[in-house]
């Protein structure tokens, strides 16, 4: 079966103007041609557990997200972008660090641990990368599991991590962008707004949700919602928000979808604040502005709610790069459809602030050449596989999945009680992921399902290289501070995040 693909994992384990001016750079006593200068600044927004396909750029039919949309129609929209994993720590992680889960080996905290793990120093964060360079560096962070303990706070200037509604991380990003000392930057925001619980402002959800529903839920969030926004946000919402999941109906579900996207109107409406300094200000000349999910969200799916599994709806993330105004009138717009990784992401930030990432050894590969002629990608862009990773507590349960040529392959293994798992779908005709052709006896699919799991194998091969150069992380205390706001997002470490078990089994 697949297990030699753990094996291998465990064994593993153990100021120039944007006028495309080019510098050089000095490094191990060789110089080298830095890139040309194409931004001076970039704002990267992570939105905590988006899915794509919620958004109306990205195909959906409800109106959550005007002003993120409106941002797509003059930016470059990349359509199949995919995270390295689905859950905070580790996504933000290959995030910054441009290195799969397997190699930079963070992975979820949860309330009931004592400790967690830190990144390890072999790993070049985007940050460390630019800060080198002299570009202000700053994160306005929801902390929970992107967090100073693990050093995700590498190469930042300043780390302001403090988990509240999205206002209050808008007002401090927005206090230290404009300082008038404030050089080039760098500036990082991320809000877990649309995480669990779904509690968006009382005024938005008759928008949103069905007037009819009449389950046990609508009391629960009205007694939810009577409570002042601060003492509600900081996890009095109490554990029984997650009691008697496995038994919801299809209208209870429904019910918590809705709520969701009517977190999303109200966090877009609070992006709104952010895209007008930005772009009705002389900022719009030289910055670039960066919009992406972490991961997804599932609302039953695959059986699950939250994001502990590696199908679509958690892996499919939004990616939205808003270039400079003289790179838009150039023609750096439109959407791109070739399959791209956050892992990408660093590599392509680099590039556009003219800073070589040379030496670093990143996996990711940059974006540019797509943000230069999107849908005119040079032709390998088309064939590049993509791969995620999750590793669960307790058990653990390993995840593993690889998107190639339209088809996908997962792989898991649960090591407590050695079982495994597999599926393999074609993405094309089955976008959903509901019809596994493990067993398929289909010449086609015979031998697209062989050359993806080789694809898989030799990739956990390098990436296990990769972990024994750069080393093993440390470990820190999960402290009083973080274990509460793990508790209120429901890291309580009963299967990750998604307590109820059940629809894996297929
Ligand atoms: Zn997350």
């Amino acid at each position: 079966m697949g297990s030699w693909l753990v094996c291998l994992a465990l064994c593993g384990c153990g100021d120039s103007a944007p006028d495309g001016a080019s510098g050089s750079e000095v490094e191990g006593g060789a110089e080298r041609q830095a890139p040309p200068v194409l931004a001076r600044n970039v704002l990267l927004v992570s939105l905590d557990t988006v899915r794509a396909d919620r958004l109306e750029s990205y195909g959906y039919r409800v109106q959550t997200s005007p002003n993120l949309d409106a941002l797509a129609r003059r930016s470059v929209l990349f359509e199949r972008a995919q995270a390295q994993a689905p859950q905070t720590a580790p996504s933000h992680a290959s995030l910054f660090t441009s290195e799969y889960p397997g190699a930079h080996q963070i992975i979820n905290a949860h309330s009931s641990a004592s400790t967690l793990f830190t990144l390890p120093t072999g790993v070049t964060t985007l940050a460390e990368l630019l800060q080198g360079q002299g570009i202000d560096t700053a994160a306005f962070v929801s902390g929970g599991n992107l967090t100073r303990r693990m050093e995700m706070d590498r190469g930042f200037d300043v780390w302001d991590e403090r988990n509240e509604d999205v206002s209050g991380r808008v007002d401090a990003l927005l206090e230290w962008m404009l300082a008038p000392e404030r050089g080039r930057f760098f500036a990082t925001l991320h809000t877990y707004q649309t995480h669990a619980p779904y509690l968006p402002p009382r005024e938005l959800v008759p928008r949103f949700v069905a007037a009819d529903y009449d389950g046990p839920l609508r009391e629960r969030l009205d007694r939810y919602l009577a409570l002042p926004a601060e003492e509600a946000w900081q996890g009095a919402v109490g554990p029984d928000y997650w009691d008697g999941m496995l038994e919801y109906t299809d209208a209870d579900v429904a019910f918590l979808s809705d709520l969701y996207d009517a977190e999303i109107a109200y966090l877009d409406d609070q992006l709104r604040r952010v895209l007008e300094v930005v772009f009705k200000s002389e900022r719009a000349a030289d910055t670039v502005v960066v919009v992406l999910a972490d991961h997804g969200e599932e609302f039953k799916d695959h059986g699950k709610f939250q994001h502990d599994q590696v199908f679509q709806e958690l892996l499919h993330v939004p990616l939205i790069m808003r270039l400079p105004n003289e790179l838009e009138k150039q023609g750096w717009r439109g959407r791109v459809p070739e399959p791209v990784e956050l892992v990408d992401v660093a590599p392509t930030v680099a590039e556009l602030m003219g800073v070589s990432s040379e030496g670093t050894g990143w996996a990711g590969r940059s974006l540019v050449p797509l943000l230069r002629h999107p849908g005119r990608a040079p032709a390998d862009w088309a064939d590049r596989p993509q791969y995620s990773e999750l590793v669960i507590e307790p058990g653990p349960k390993y995840y593993q999945s690889i998107a190639w040529r339209g088809w996908k392959y997962v792989y898991a293994w649960q090591k407590d009680i050695d079982h495994e798992w597999e599926w393999f779908f074609h993405l094309g005709h089955d976008p959903g992921e509901t019809q596994n052709l493990i067993h398929s006896e289909e010449p086609e699919v015979v031998e697209a399902r062989e050359r993806l799991k080789e694809q898989l194998f030799r990739h956990t091969e390098e990436t296990v290289g990769k972990a024994a150069r750069v080393g093993e992380g440390g470990a820190a205390e999960v402290d009083d501070g973080m274990r509460q706001t793990l508790e209120q997002l429901g890291y309580h470490g009963s299967g990750g995040a998604g307590r109820p078990d059940g629809g894996d089994r297929r």
